[in-house]
């Protein structure tokens, strides 16, 4: 197939958006919501309907002129897909999301915290074959969300602690590696594009959400006016913020930060001290694992971090008053365990005793669970791939 150098990116960007949100739509009935000729919506649908990306269904309703019944068009959901990587301390996830939205396959390895590069480029390996193995949707681009701090200029890992790959260019290997088109992003605000990006698809037209991420940190991804805040690859520094000013030293400098009451480390750091766990190199998932498992002391260990950090939400909703709080975690079950000491904390709080948008109307756990973060780094290409779908396309009509 010839390249599509007749089609305009704005307009079928227009024309596939529209596809998305209303799912089965006539051909004037796109024209009309996009503003664009009949004759323009005809050449892009035909070519979308040539390359696979859209498919012809049932009839539909006349148009209010009446005449025929028009054919119903909509969005060929196993057409593309794009995969997502979340990079942790201790573990890669993966996933891959199709045009739909749906995650057809997740896969999740774990490795020892501070792990020679190779074992981790192994790890990274064994996700990317099990994710594409014998898969019939082909996956056109790779997002990744990283453990902070990312140079996102030069697609690096900077510095993160407990990790063996500082000034990594990690986004320059992976698209070596595996011949895909890579994005990289901080792993919360990946999370947060994902949770955001897929739920005005649904009707809800979000205009803000903060995504809260609990791993050895605590990272905040925060959308605004439908755009990513951009934090520069430096994640959102909320797990240093004070929330009692004589509290105990931070490893930052400062007093009673949340990151030494309610971070992923603290916990594990009490956990330790109080013999609930015996063994130094427990990590996050473990931990969860046993809480989930009916570990009572490890409940309320973990309720009470929750507790901690509930409060530190509570000054984050002060401050922005997102639509939609969101909080999630890549290790399973952690994040519910933590959310049962937020909601307590929350719904303890004076002021939220006469405010009609309540903290905890808006609060609620990621969609995805712990595959949130891999999630959305899926989604930052799909929401490319809908933004400037041009690219993408000629890539398919190159090899159709
Ligand atoms: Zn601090």
């Amino acid at each position: 197939m010839s390249r599509l150098t007749d089609l305009h990116d704005l307009n079928v960007s227009l024309i596939l958006q529209a596809l998305r949100s209303h799912r089965k739509i006539a051909r004037f009935a796109l024209a009309d919501l996009t503003g664009l000729t009949r004759t323009t919506v005809s050449n892009v649908t035909n070519n979308l309907i040539a390359l696979g990306i859209v498919a012809e269904g049932e009839q539909g309703e006349a148009s209010a002129q009446g005449g025929r019944k028009p054919v119903m068009l909509e969005l060929n959901p196993q057409s593309l897909g794009m995969m997502g990587l979340d990079l942790r301390r201790e573990k890669i996830g993966g996933c891959v999301v199709c045009l739909d939205g749906r995650m057809i396959r997740h896969v999740s390895v774990p490795f020892p915290v501070n792990s020679p590069p190779h074992i981790v480029w192994q790890a990274i390996d064994r996700v990317v074959t099990e994710l594409m193995a014998g898969l019939e949707v082909p996956v056109m681009a790779m997002g990744v969300g990283a453990i902070a701090p990312l140079d996102l200029q030069t697609g690096r890992l900077i510095d993160p602690s407990d990790f063996t790959m500082p000034n990594m260019p990690l986004q320059a290997a992976l698209r070596e590696r595996y011949g895909l088109p890579v994005v990289i992003q901080t792993g919360a605000s990946a999370a947060a594009v994902g949770e955001h990006f897929w739920a005005t698809q649904e009707g809800t037209r979000l205009r803000s959400l903060a995504f809260v991420i609990i791993d050895h940190g605590i990272g905040l991804g925060m959308i605004s006016d439908d755009r990513l805040w951009n934090t520069n690859g430096l994640g959102s520094d909320v797990a240093h913020t004070t929330i009692d000013f004589r509290g105990p030293l931070c490893e930052c400098g400062r007093r009673g930060c949340l990151n030494v009451y309610a971070s992923g480390k603290a916990l594990m750091r009490h956990c330790l001290e109080k013999n609930l766990v015996h063994d130094a190199q427990v990590d996050l998932s473990a931990l969860a694992q046993r809480a989930e498992a009916g570990d009572e002391a490890l409940q309320a260990e973990i309720i009470e971090a929750g507790y901690l950090l509930g409060l530190g939400l509570a000054n984050i909703d002060s401050l922005l008053r997102p639509e939609r709080f969101v909080v999630g975690s890549s290790h399973e079950y952690l994040s519910k365990w933590y959310f049962a000491g937020i909601e307590q904390a929350i719904s303890e709080l004076p002021q939220y005793s006469t405010n009609n948008t309540h903290l905890l109307e808006r609060l609620l756990l990621s969609t995805h669970g712990s595959d949130a973060i891999a999630y959305g780094a899926a989604t930052l290409q799909m929401k490319a791939f809908f933004e400037a779908p041009l690219t993408i396309l000629n890539q398919i009509a190159s090899v159709a």
